[in-house]
């Protein structure tokens, strides 16, 4: 399938890309369809060639044979062809989803389940950065769900969920939220922090609530499922196989959602034990059901163990014993509970270890053996501290109150009992000298590692603390004969070969001193790789509490000798460790201080403004180097700035005046003032200022943020300059200067026109009438009007203004002004504006303020026009492009438009359709650009409105 051409039938590439899109809904919906869509893909495939849907098809293919007997490696096979051919082909879009696919469906049935956890986190980056945010959220609930089922430390796994409860959230995927909520709810009640161990329900979540969420809504099918499965396991840890049983039989009717799922064998698992505990309790004829059920559930099991003996061989172990237990075999069941527990253990599964252990404790006890009973419990009850199930070791305690008391394993381990008097004070006040005057926090550090090595007698120590979910070595101590070697410095501790990771979690955890007097022998910790490697004998692992708060562990070793720690020494460790840890703590707040100073310099220094810090009286007490550029001053001379000129001196009573105001109220400030650069020109900045306080609520700094306002306040002046200039086109204004004109200058010609025609008249009236001299008073008036018409066209050319200045404009920007100025006339017309300028328009040769003024007028026009609307959309849309001769502007509105039959006239001086209008806007706007050389017309707008164009030549043609 791997060398399998590269699919290139066209129709066959859309059926499978048809295909792969539906392969997440028919998951959702029908399992059939679901497992149909797949066998398609993969048979197009087989005929046609692979493509990226196929390495999905492949994925889930694998996932086929973990369900017959004898298939350990076939599916796996397949499902890591799908990868390999993502990688071959670059199929970066699908790897997400192939990754995710094969992880999910086909690789935990047979490789070791915690191996899945870095493919999920593949799987989720690689959707991540392709934007797949459905595959990205489901590798992380997924993730979960493995962490879930490897047993690991519920406290860690409690962090994951709540991270990816947060991305979901994040992304908006409320399903998988729901699916999240499930998880934390088992988490939680293991944990102990619900009221009653096996119930979700506390303040926060109501079990009645969401079973009634998750019942109203089919599509929550899949949440259901996972929910009712993890009820299900919190009803058997808290020992209700009632509920449990009923759990299970909800879960059964919602399997469809989990084919192949890593939820699946967890079903099988608890439901069987819940069947099993069942037996127990019930009457005869049930009890032949419950046995069927156990039965059924086990040979799943059985058969998953066959493929993947790594991950279900504990299980198989554990269900066998107890149908051996029920079916009366007892010796079988006694050797299948020992296996359960011993393969658990080997393949770290902390959780079934010690289930298996409070089982077998169980099955002793019903036959009298006590004591046996009582070593299983005793591992029980540590296996579930070390899982961090809290709420199942109260139980315990509660139900075997003795086994509080008990250590883990018998002799080599033991928490420190020394009695006060083994104190060698000397040693105590020394250390404790030694450590409380150090400050400089890795001179702490080399000195408290020194001391416990030197005083334990240990080869090696670490001091370890915790990084997130990391441990972090913080500095390592390594004896040589007499001589010490300490190195202080950071790193990751995240490989097995460093330190005792069960060990040092556990101490970390339950913040109980462990010693192992002899790790060479039994004891709990025996199974870790570190202490396997390196045969350590004595081990030290004394976790650093202050103020009830683990900050670290601790540790030290002897590879050589046995008991080496003696109750003695361990209590001046104790005494020494207490010291340490509030010394560590406190340096490290103050280094943490020294580098939040450091940071906050480069943080200051990386704004893109002048940034000052000041004392609450206001002193300067550190500037950022732009003020320090900017000013040329250093921070001695700056702390002057009000005397010497820095700030000018017309802005200097304002600021000061603001400055003491907010000071004295404590409250932000925003002024506008000039600062002297370093050349001696003052330049606007816009000075904020705000107080930050301390946790008392004192102001302790005053942050001063200024900002170079000199371009926008220029930019400004230049709009008001403009805004005077348009005032010229304001109606009113014109209209009051055209009648004053109007009235002073034309009255004087129409007069006259009037005394002329009456003349005319008058000579028409004689006998004979005199026309020689009616012509020539007729004459007269031509000459009347004549001269009345010039007047008007004066004042035109008046309103226009001077002659145009012109330069080389860059239209759009022009235009951008425009529109930028007419804003809230266009927004309280309720119009939409869009705009459609041409990339690398040349500049025209135009006067910039004349040609603003023809597109206020159009722009204010449509406005106008598009407002009187009653309905209908307002959209003006305005466009440049290039033009045969230079370019061509459009103003183009959707409202009531012209009549074809006015298209020229609304040219006309004084055609006006409006009670206010003047008719004079257009006619300017026309000699405006017709004296650029351009043309400007109107035409009708489809399906309605008008459409303004004009020209403006090129700087060639119009020069
Ligand atoms: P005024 O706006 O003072 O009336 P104008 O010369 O600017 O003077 O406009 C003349 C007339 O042209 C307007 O009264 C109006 O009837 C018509 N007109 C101008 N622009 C538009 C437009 N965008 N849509 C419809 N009619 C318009």
């Amino acid at each position: 399938m791997l060398d399998l051409p590269l699919m290139s039938d066209p129709e066959q590439r859309a059926t499978m890309n048809v295909l792969t899109a539906l392969i997440g809904a028919a998951q959702f919906t029908d399992l059939n369809l679901f497992h149909l869509i797949i066998i398609r893909m993969v048979a197009l495939s087989l005929e046609h060639g692979n493509i990226e849907g196929s390495c999905l098809a492949y994925a889930v293919l694998g996932s086929v044979p973990s369900f017959y007997p004898d298939q350990s490696q076939a599916g796996f096979r397949v499902g890591k062809m799908a990868l390999d051919l993502v990688e071959r082909h670059g199929f970066d879009r699908i790897r997400g989803m192939a990754y995710y696919g094969f992880t999910l469906f086909t690789a935990h049935w047979t490789q070791p389940l915690a191996t899945c956890q870095g493919l999920f986190r593949r799987a989720f980056e690689a959707a991540r950065d392709v934007g797949d945010l459905t595959i990205a959220s489901f590798a992380r609930v997924d993730l979960v769900t493995n962490l879930l089922a490897t047993g690991e430390a519920l406290d860690a796994v409690e962090r994951e969920a709540k991270s990816a409860l947060a991305f979901v959230q994040s992304v908006g995927f409320g399903l998988i939220g729901d699916v999240i909520v499930t998880q934390l709810g088992l988490i939680r009640t293991l944990r102990g922090q619900t009221p009653n161990l096996g119930s979700f329900d506390d303040e926060e979540f109501r079990e009645s609530d969401f079973e009634q969420h998750l019942e109203g809504d089919a599509r929550l099918a899949i949440a259901a499922s996972r929910y009712w499965i993890r009820k299900l396991q919190a009803k058997v840890h808290a020992g209700d196989y009632a509920a449990a049983v009923e759990a299970a039989s909800k879960s059964a009717s919602l399997l469809w959602t989990l084919p192949a799922q890593q939820e699946l064998p967890e079903y099988h698992f608890y439901a069987a034990l819940a069947w099993a505990g069942h037996c127990d309790s019930t009457v005869a004829e049930e009890r032949h059901q419950a046995l069927q059920e156990l039965r059924a559930h086990k040979g799943q099991i059985a058969v998953w163990s066959q493929n993947g003996p790594e991950n279900f061989a504990n299980r198989a172990a554990l269900l066998g014993a107890e149908l051996a237990r029920l079916e009366g075999r007892e010796d079988e069941a006694m050797r299948l509970y020992e296996q359960a527990v011993r393969l658990a253990r080997e393949q770290s599964f902390i959780h079934t270890e010690a289930l298996a252990n409070e089982l077998a404790a169980r099955f002793w006890a019903a036959r009298g053996f006590e004591t046996v009973a009582h070593a299983y419990l005793r591992d029980a009850r540590y296996g579930y501290l070390r899982w961090g199930a809290d709420g199942k070791v109260r139980q315990l305690e509660r139900l075997y109150p003795d086994l509080k008391h008990e250590q883990p394993t018998p002799a080599p381990t033991s928490t420190i009992t020394a009695p006060v008097e083994h104190l060698d004070l000397a040693t105590v006040i020394e250390v404790s000298q030694a450590i409380s005057s150090e400050m400089i926090l890795e001179k702490l550090v080399d000195r408290l590692m020194r001391l416990a090595v030197e005083h334990a007698g240990a080869e090696r120590g670490l001091l370890i603390s915790p990084n997130g979910e990391e441990l972090q070595i913080d500095a390592e101590a390594t004896a040589y004969g007499k001589d010490l070697a300490v190195h202080v410095g950071q790193h990751r501790a995240s490989n097995a070969a460093a330190l005792p990771e069960s060990l040092v979690r556990y101490a970390m955890r339950t913040r109980d001193t462990v010693i192992l007097d002899d790790a060479s022998s039994q004891h709990p910790f025996s199974a870790d790789t570190y202490i396997v490697q390196h045969r350590a004998r004595s081990i030290l692992g004394l976790p650093l509490i202050n103020q009830g708060k683990s900050i670290g562990i601790l540790y030290l070793e002897n590879t050589l000798m046995p008991h080496v720690f003696t109750p003695d020494r361990v209590t001046v460790l104790k005494v020494l460790a207490s010291q340490a840890a509030i010394a560590l703590e406190n340096s490290r707040l103050y280094r943490d201080l020294a580098e939040s100073e450091r940071s906050l310099r480069s943080a200051i220094d990386g704004i893109p403004g002048l940034v000052a810090i000041l004392a609450p009286n206001g002193e300067v007490e550190a500037v950022n180097l732009q003020i320090i550029e900017y000013c040329g001053r250093s921070l001695e001379e700056l702390r002057n700035w009000g005397t010497d000129g820095t700030v000018h001196h017309e802005d200097l009573p304002r600021l000061a005046e603001i400055f003491t105001r907010s000071m004295a109220a404590g409250v932000p400030y925003q002024i506008e003032q000039r600062l002297r650069r370093f050349d001696g020109e003052y330049r606007w900045f816009e000075n904020r200022g705000i107080p930050i306080r301390d946790d008392a609520g004192r102001i302790a700094r005053w942050y001063i943020l200024l900002t170079d306002i000199e371009d926008r306040t220029q930019a400004l002046a230049r709009l008001q300059q403009m805004q005077s200039d348009f005032a010229r086109m304001n109606r009113v204004g014109i209209m009051g200067e055209l009648a004053a004109s109007l009235s002073h200058e034309i009255t004087q010609p129409i007069a006259s026109a009037r005394n002329n025609a009456r003349a005319a008249l008058n000579f028409m009236d004689k006998q004979p009438p005199d026309l020689s001299e009616v012509r020539e008073a007729l004459g007269g008036v031509v000459g009347d009007t004549d001269r009345a018409g010039d007047i008007i066209g004066r004042i035109r050319d008046q309103v226009r203004k001077a002659p145009p200045r012109k330069d080389y404009v860059d239209l759009n920007t022009a235009i951008s002004e425009v529109i930028a100025l007419a804003r809230s006339s266009i927004v309280s017309s309720g119009v939409q504006v869009r705009t459609r300028f041409a990339d690398g328009l040349p500049p025209v040769h135009a006067d910039r303020v004349q040609i603003q003024q023809v597109m206020l007028n159009l722009i204010l026009n449509a406005a106008e026009a598009m407002g009187s609307m009653k309905e209908g959309a307002r959209e003006l849309s305005i466009s440049t492009e290039q033009d045969r001769t230079g370019a061509l502007v459009t103003v183009r509105d959707s409202g009531p438009g012209i009549q074809p039959a006015q298209l020229e006239r609304v040219f006309d001086a004084f055609y006006t359709t409006k009670s206010l209008g003047t008719g004079m806007g257009l006619s300017i706007c026309r000699s405006i650009v017709a004296a650029h050389g351009g043309r400007l017309w109107a035409e009708e707008n489809e399906p309605h409105g008008a459409v303004f164009k004009f020209t403006v030549p090129g700087h060639e043609a119009g020069s």
